[in-house]
């Protein structure tokens, strides 16, 4: 499965990198998709901590930030996305596409499922 975090507030949290590195040691693709800031070559200074765990991970460069537009666009192909902002959720829910949006309280029990 393609597997999607929000980090704010989602993947920053130690308990959800568990289940995070979980799913890739069970073969997932996972990715990181945040909405913040693009700032060109200091992208990744910038974000560091976001690059950082990505690294740590084992989610290498499979890392999205949306410059603040709605992240259901960067989604296609993807089977869930886990983050903690209802609006993005419900706007990814809404829109025609397979890929599933959750609360990130949702991945331990996607976790079990899959
Ligand atoms: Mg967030």
């Amino acid at each position: 499965m393609k597997i999607s975090f929000d980090f704010d507030n989602t993947l920053e949290k130690p308990e959800i990198q568990k289940i995070a590195k979980g799913f890739i040691e069970k073969g997932h693709e996972v990715w990181i998709t945040s909405s913040r800031k693009i700032i060109g070559d200091q992208t990744r200074v910038i974000h560091k901590d976001i690059f950082d765990v990505a690294i740590r991970l084992g989610i290498g460069s499979n890392i999205q930030l949306t410059n603040y537009q709605d992240k259901f666009n960067y989604l296609s192909g993807f089977d869930i996305h886990l983050d903690d902002d209802k609006e993005q959720i419900d706007l990814i829910n809404a829109s025609n596409q397979k890929c599933i949006a959750l609360h990130f309280e949702s991945a331990k029990n996607i976790k079990k499922l899959i």
